[in-house]
C-alpha cells in the first residue's frame, strides 16, 4: 500500500481508544471483567434491548443464537442470498437447512412476500440481514415471524446505530447480532454482540460462549470447572471490550462523519446516469456501513469486474460486495450433496453482478471523494469505448 492509496475502509481510532485499552493493560484483568459488562450495556441500550452478550465475532454471535434457539438438523431457516457469507454459514454450522429467497431490488433485502411463500412446517426461523445497513422491511419480517410463530433473528452486523420507523436496529427480532470487524461502524478488532430482551436466551448464550458454564461457576460461588452443557470459547477479551467502549462513546460522532461522506458521494454522483445510488427510505436514519453503487442495467458482470480492477490499479479501493451466497462453491456442493436443485435468484444475481463498493471511512476528504469518482468515471468510460 503506497501513500497515495485510498483504501476501501479504515477504522477511526484516537486517544480515547488508546486510553481505554491502556486502562485494561494496567489493570491486569484481560478477560471477563468490567469493560465487557460496560460494552454490553452500551450496545444493548443503543439497540433498545435489555440484554447484551459480547462474543468474539459477529459469526460466533449468530452461531450461538441458532444454538440457543435449539435449531439443528432437519430445521429450515429462511435467509437472503445477498449478504456476507457468515449469515448463511451459521445455518450450515448447526446442521440446519438454509432456504434462500430472492431480494427486493430497491432495499436489496429479502423480499417479504418470498419469505412468506417459503414458510413450511419445518421453518424454525427467519434470519434477516440489513444489506449494507439498510433496515427496510424489518417491521414486515417481524410481523411475518409473529404471524407464523417463528423467531426472527436479525443479522444487524451492518446496521449498528441505524433506526427504521424510529426503532433501533437490533430490536426487531427475538435477537439481533452486531459485528465489530474493522470495516464496521465501530470496531473491536474482532468481536460481536448478541442483543435481546429474552433473558433466558441471553443466559443460554452467555453459558455457550463460556464453555457451557452456568452463571454461578462463571461469576458466582460455584466451581469454575463445572460445565452444564457443551459450550464454546467465544469470549471477548477486556482489551477488545475497552476498544468497544471507546468507540461506543464516539458512536454519534462516527455516524455523523459517515453521513457526511455518504452525502459527498451522493452529491458528486447524482447526475451520473451510469451509476445507481443506494436507495435510502425516508423512514430510516442510516449509520452507513459501506457505500455501494450499482452500474446501470446495460453493464455486464465482466465490465463491472474490469471497472473494479481498473480502480484498484489506480490505487483506489473497490470491491464486488457481495457475490451471491448460493453461488459460492461450497454452497453449490452443499445443494448437490443434499440432493437439491441449485436455486437461482434472478434479482440477487443481477444486482450482485453490478455492484461496486467505493472507499468509505470517516476521514475521507472531498478531494479524495472527487478523485474516487473521477477514477470510477474514467473506468466506466473505458468500458464504453471498448464496446464501440
Ligand atoms: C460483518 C458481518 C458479519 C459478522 O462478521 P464477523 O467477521 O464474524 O464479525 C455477519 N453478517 C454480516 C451480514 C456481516 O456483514
Amino acid at each position: 500500500m503506497s501513500d497515495n492509496e485510498i483504501p476501501l475502509s479504515k477504522p477511526d481510532l484516537g486517544p480515547l481508544e488508546e486510553q481505554k485499552v491502556m486502562e485494561v493493560l494496567r489493570s491486569g484483568r484481560l478477560s471477563i471483567g468490567p469493560m465487557q459488562e460496560r460494552f454490553e450495556q452500551m450496545v444493548s441500550a443503543r439497540a433498545g434491548c435489555r440484554e447484551g452478550v459480547a462474543v468474539s465475532s459477529g459469526t460466533c454471535g449468530l452461531h450461538l443464537v441458532l444454538l440457543a434457539l435449539g435449531i439443528g438438523p432437519g430445521d429450515e431457516v429462511i435467509t437472503t442470498p445477498f449478504s456476507f457469507v457468515a449469515s448463511a454459514n451459521v445455518i450450515l454450522h448447526v446442521g440446519a437447512t438454509p432456504v434462500f429467497v430472492d431480494i427486493d431490488p430497491k432495499s436489496l433485502n429479502a423480499d417479504p412476500a418470498q419469505i412468506e411463500a417459503s414458510i413450511t412446517p419445518r421453518t424454525r426461523a427467519i434470519l434477516a440481514v440489513e444489506a449494507f445497513g439498510n433496515p427496510t422491511h424489518m417491521d414486515a419480517y417481524a410481523q411475518l415471524a409473529a404471524k407464523h410463530e417463528i423467531p426472527l433473528i436479525e443479522d444487524c452486523c451492518e446496521a449498528l446505530g441505524t433506526t427504521y420507523k424510529g426503532r433501533p436496529c437490533g430490536s426487531f427480532g427475538r435477537a439481533g447480532v452486531f459485528g465489530f470487524y474493522p470495516n464496521k461502524q465501530i470496531t473491536t478488532g474482532e468481536g460481536g454482540m448478541i442483543v435481546t430482551d429474552d433473558e433466558r436466551l441471553a443466559a443460554r448464550c452467555r453459558s455457550l460462549r463460556n464453555q457451557g458454564r452456568g452463571a454461578m461457576s462463571a461469576g458466582g460461588q460455584g466451581s469454575w470447572l463445572k460445565h452444564e452443557r457443551l459450550g464454546y470459547n467465544y469470549r471477548m477479551s477486556e482489551l477488545q471490550a475497552a476498544l468497544g467502549v471507546a468507540q461506543m462513546e464516539r458512536l454519534d460522532e462516527l455516524i455523523t462523519a459517515r453521513q457526511r461522506v455518504a452525502n459527498m458521494y451522493v452529491t458528486r454522483l447524482a447526475a451520473n446516469g451510469d451509476v445507481i445510488l443506494p436507495t435510502v427510505s425516508p423512514e430510516s436514519s442510516m449509520s452507513w456501513f459501506v457505500f455501494v453503487v450499482r452500474l446501470a442495467a446495460e453493464y455486464s458482470r465482466e465490465e463491472r469486474d474490469r471497472v473494479i480492477q481498473g480502480m484498484r490499479n489506480h490505487e483506489v479501493g473497490s470491491a464486488d460486495y457481495f457475490p451471491c451466497i448460493h453461488e459460492q462453491s461450497y454452497f453449490i456442493e452443499w445443494f448437490e450433496q443434499a440432493g437439491r436443485t441449485r436455486p437461482s435468484f434472478p434479482i440477487a444475481e443481477t444486482v450482485a453482478g453490478r455492484t461496486i463498493a467505493l472507499p468509505f471511512y470517516t476521514t475521507l476528504t472531498e478531494r479524495e471523494v472527487d478523485l474516487v469518482c473521477q477514477t470510477l468515471e474514467v473506468m466506466i468510460q473505458r468500458e464504453n469505448l471498448r464496446r464501440s
